[in-house]
């Protein structure tokens, strides 16, 4: 049976059970593990509770797993090269699992990365788990629910976990913001163009990889490959001191898949010894618990039936200028501390 099952339901009538879930995802059950990630996903309060209660468990086991963001335009051959890459490492003993996260599925009302055909070989294997994840209207929420599925994934012994996104909005900066190492995605091109590839993004790829260098395309993939080398050359230097790569790939024949583990682990074995991937970690740690300070803040003004009417009140005024954003801040923040 296929592992890439989204629609787990969570049957209304149920009793939901935390303990039964996390003793499955202990013993690597990917239907607990089905279960985990659709009650992660879930903006029901009572399951966000119990997401809490969960998560909060899972982090007690938690491994030095890898964790690697993966991007790229649509086209440009991410399943495909994780399909071959995903395979080449479970026969190296490894048990991967890919989050891919679609921007596009609120847009499209379709989803891009939902098909289950992307990755065939890969969705069969009992050694690995995937699973599409919508990133529906919000966007901002991607990054909170997707942490949250990285670790029941790991809860559940899967590693490493590649997060794939779609090369468009502000995904990649989410991904960036949750993952290890960051794998960039492009295709051959005439190489006078830089495809539409934000700077931004590109600062961020710790790899560069060229797909498609097979057939004729070989030619161009080396084109883009020169001209990637020289603008990777002037980037500024990565605060982990690891400068960025650049490599062409065949998804298609497989060539190259053997050298872009190779790099992946230089990368991963360099984060570790020089503690950048601990300093890493802590630093999401703290973003994510700041978001979510700051979006509780934000939520008692919204639901404290106090404190709301003057919410209101004081936002119109910010919106009509009769008032600064930081003197309301302020009038705001000291009624908290009243
Ligand atoms: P994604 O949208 O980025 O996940 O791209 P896919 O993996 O679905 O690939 C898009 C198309 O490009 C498919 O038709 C693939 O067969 C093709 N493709 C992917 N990788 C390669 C490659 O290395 N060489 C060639 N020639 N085609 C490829």
């Amino acid at each position: 049976m296929s592992n890439l099952n989204p629609k787990i339901k969570l049957n209304k009538k149920e009793n939901i059970n935390i303990d039964k879930i996390y003793s499955g995802l202990l013993q690597g059950d990917r239907f607990s593990l089905g279960k985990a990630i659709t009650l992660i996903e879930s903006t029901k309060p009572t399951h966000k509770e119990m997401t809490k209660k969960l998560i909060s468990e899972c982090l007690k086991t938690q491994k030095d797993t890898l964790r690697i963001g993966i991007t790229g335009a649509p086209g440009v051959g991410k399943s495909s090269l994780l399909e071959k890459l995903g395979m080449y490492i479970i026969e190296k003993g490894f048990k991967p699992a890919v989050l891919a996260i679609d921007p596009s599925s609120n847009i499209s009302g379709g989803s891009i990365l939902g098909d289950k055909t992307r990755m065939p070989e890969l969705s069969m294997s009992e050694n690995a788990f995937i699973r599409p994840s919508p990133a529906g209207k919000n966007l901002g929420g991607v990054a909170k629910k997707t942490n949250e599925s990285i670790i029941a994934v790991e809860c559940a012994g899967f590693n490493p976990i590649f997060v794939e996104t779609v090369g468009v909005g502000q995904s990649e900066t989410a991904v960036h913001s949750m993952t290890d190492l960051f794998i960039l995605l492009i295709q051959p091109g005439a190489g006078d163009d830089i495809q539409g590839i934000k700077r931004g993004i590109m600062e961020m790829a710790d790899i560069i990889v060229v797909n498609k260098a097979d057939g004729e395309n070989i030619i161009n993939a080396e084109k883009t490959f020169n001209q990637y080398s020289g603008i990777i050359s002037l980037l500024p230097e990565k605060e982990s001191g690891w400068k960025t790569k650049i490599m062409m790939i065949s998804a298609l024949t497989g060539n190259g898949v053997k050298e872009l583990w190779q790099i992946i682990t230089e990368y991963e074995n360099n984060a570790k010894t020089t503690g950048y991937y601990r300093k890493n970690r802590k630093n999401q740690n703290l973003s994510l618990f700041n978001e979510y300070l700051f979006n509780n803040l934000i939520e008692i003004f919204n639901t404290d039936p106090n404190l709301n009417s003057l919410y209101t009140e004081t936002k119109k005024k910010v919106e009509t200028g009769l008032m600064s954003y930081y003197d309301a801040g302020d009038f705001l923040l000291k009624l908290l501390t009243k």
